[in-house]
């Protein structure tokens, strides 16, 4: 062709294959991914060293401290001078919460103690007091049995114990005895020697029969210048003896100023016996024959003894 027309010379195929060069790409991508990969775990694995030393120690140091402070161990402290930054400030914080803590304890513990004290000053005195109270409802109970002037049972006393004796005869069919005793013209005693040593002469009266009794028997004042005893299991006959013992030994003893004094010339007693169950069943009927039975040893002149089941005398 002419003018200004090329020449066409010939044409030139160039061919390559596309899957070579998806290939390369592909094993490029590849060499890319592992090389990230490795860049990613060196990183991580450096991270995590740093991180290990800076966080995870103390805070796995501050967790196992919490621990023991939770098991009761208060001394224990983290060191905050091995960390930085805001792990040393939480380890500051902990050291303070823990000595706080260790204070506030201490102090707790001080208090119960002191409290523990005075609980255990408080219950000895207690102790103390219930004890002296004991004392006094002891010595109560035994004011309100016993006779102030002679130490003996009281009037009322005697009647309950008197009450339970024959309860118990009549369920043993056991005999039991009452004696009235009455002091002879006491009044001229107290008249010439004073009212003090009348009491002196109850008190000594007193002493006489508990020498001359048995232990087990009941001796009572019954009132002023009379008393009355209870012969536990002692039949008429034998408490009738008993009486005229009690009798024979007042009479026998030297009261001071009886031959001054007394009528008969001594200081006596009369006494009269009545017996369960022959001259009564209950505590009235008894302690009644008894005295009806004492007034009959007056009428006969007094310093004697009268049985209730003795026939009386007329003259
Ligand atoms: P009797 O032989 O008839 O029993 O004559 P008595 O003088 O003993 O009888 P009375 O009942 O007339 O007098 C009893 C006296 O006992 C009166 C009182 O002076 C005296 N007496 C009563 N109780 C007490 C007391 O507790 N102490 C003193 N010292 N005397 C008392
Ligand atoms: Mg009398
Ligand atoms: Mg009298």
């Amino acid at each position: 062709t002419g003018g200004e027309g090329g020449v066409r010379w010939g044409t030139l195929v160039a061919s390559f294959s596309l899957l070579e060069v998806e290939s390369a790409i592909a094993s490029r991508r590849m060499s890319l991914a592992l090389a990230s990969l490795l860049v990613i775990v060196i990183t991580g694995l450096t991270v995590y060293q740093a991180l290990s030393g800076l966080v995870i120690v103390p805070v796995r140091e501050l967790h196992s401290a919490a621990v023991r402070i939770k098991e009761g161990d208060l001394s224990v402290r983290m060191d905050a001078e091995t960390t930085e930054g805001e792990l040393r400030l939480l380890a500051q914080v902990f050291n303070e919460m823990a000595s706080q803590l260790k204070d506030h304890t201490a102090q707790l513990e001080g208090d119960v103690q002191r409290r523990n004290d005075e609980l255990q000053a408080a219950n000895q005195e207690l102790e103390l007091i219930n004890l002296r109270l004991g004392k006094a409802l002891a010595r109560l109970a035994d004011q309100a049995n016993t006779d102030g002037l002679t130490g003996l049972l009281n009037h009322r006393r005697l009647q309950e114990k008197l009450t339970l004796e024959l309860q118990r005869c009549l369920r043993q069919e056991h005999p039991l005895s009452v004696l009235m005793i009455d002091v002879d013209h006491f009044k001229s005693y107290n008249d010439y020697h004073g009212h003090p040593r009348g009491d002196h002469v109850l008190r000594e009266v007193a002493s006489i029969f508990k020498q001359s009794l048995r232990d087990l028997d009941l001796v009572a004042r019954y009132g002023g210048e009379e008393f009355a005893v209870v012969l536990l299991d002692t039949p008429a006959g034998a408490a009738a003896l008993v009486a005229e013992k009690l009798r024979a030994a007042v009479e026998e003893y030297p009261f001071p100023g009886a031959e001054l004094s007394q009528p008969l010339g001594r200081l006596t007693i009369s006494v009269g016996v009545a017996s369960f169950p022959e001259d009564g069943l209950s505590p009235v009927e008894i302690l009644d024959a008894a005295d009806r039975a004492l007034y009959r040893a007056k009428d006969r002149g007094r310093n004697g003894v009268v049985s209730a089941g003795e026939r009386p005398e007329f003259s």
